[in-house]
């Protein structure tokens, strides 16, 4: 019996880094996979059909194993009529990871409202659009896991990261407050805060900074996409079937340098 068999997780920000190599991972263990991106890119492509590939190889047998879905994940109407749209495509909702995240970083005395606004309304006010919009299917089954892709920012803040840490912290508390308004209805809300992980994301840092940065994590190196997709497996799964309101780092070590 696969860890993810007859589930039906929704990704957001699926089609690249992160959010793609949980989608694999969950595949992988027999999970059926709607995710999202801004557009149908090139990688939304790739991406769709390399899940297809690992659902069916993990013996998925429903005609729908995957889907990717074009949603901007801050536009509130539009999430809740994509949520109905996947509930009606794929039946249920076991997963859902909030991972789907930007940054725009600068100091605080040059950063505008809506650089503010921007990295807010997309890492913390879709995660509420998202959960909004789940959490109805979820309590009528009795059971699913949410999942919140914070940052090691969250709790350390960074200088020129003001606007992603306030938005990183905020998933803290969505999460902790989902934990106890839903765990009698057997639905658990965790948060995994990666440290430095190579995606797109990262990768924008350039080499020097992420060369420095390795002197603070006691690891000694970068994380792998793959590594924090084991966290979102255990998360997922029954394997972490009495963990709610946890905060997993995945992060080398990094916030207790
Ligand atoms: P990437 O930049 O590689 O990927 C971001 C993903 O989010 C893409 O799939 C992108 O879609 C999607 N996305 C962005 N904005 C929206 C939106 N408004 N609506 C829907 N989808 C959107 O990032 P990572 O994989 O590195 O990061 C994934 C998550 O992990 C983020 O929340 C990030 O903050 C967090 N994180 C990352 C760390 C790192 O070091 N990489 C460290 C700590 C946390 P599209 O392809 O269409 O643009």
């Amino acid at each position: 019996m696969k860890l993810l068999q007859n589930k039906v997780a929704i990704i957001t920000g699926g089609t690249r880094g992160i959010g793609k190599a949980i989608a694999l991972k969950y595949a992988g263990e027999g999970c059926r996979i709607a995710f999202t991106g801004r557009s149908d890119s090139p990688a939304m492509q790739q991406t769709l059909a390399e899940i297809e590939a690992a659902c069916r190889a993990a013996g998925v047998s429903e005609e729908l194993a995957c889907k990717a879905y074009v949603n901007d994940s801050t536009n509130f109407n539009e999430v809740d009529a994509l949520v109905k749209k996947i509930v009606e495509d794929f039946g249920h909702i076991d997963i859902l990871v909030n991972n789907a995240g930007i940054t725009k970083d600068t100091l605080m005395l040059r950063m505008s409202e809506q650089v503010w606004d921007d990295v807010v309304d997309t890492n913390l006010k879709g995660a509420f659009n998202f959960t909004h919009a789940c959490v109805p299917f979820m309590a009528r089954q009795r059971s699913g896991s949410l999942i919140y892709m914070s940052s090691v920012v969250a709790q350390g803040g960074n200088a020129g990261q003001a606007n992603y840490a306030a938005s990183k912290a905020g998933l803290i508390g969505l999460s902790h407050s989902m934990a106890k308004e839903f765990g009698a209805r057997g639905i658990r809300a965790n948060c995994i805060t990666p440290g430095l992980i190579l995606t797109d994301m990262s990768a924008a840092l350039g080499d020097k900074i992420i060369e420095d940065n390795l002197q603070y994590i006691p690891m000694k190196r970068a994380g792998k996409p793959e590594e924090v997709a084991g966290a979102a497996l255990f998360l997922a799964s029954d394997l972490s079937s009495y963990v709610t309101g946890s905060v997993i780092s995945c992060d080398g070590g990094r916030f207790i340098f």
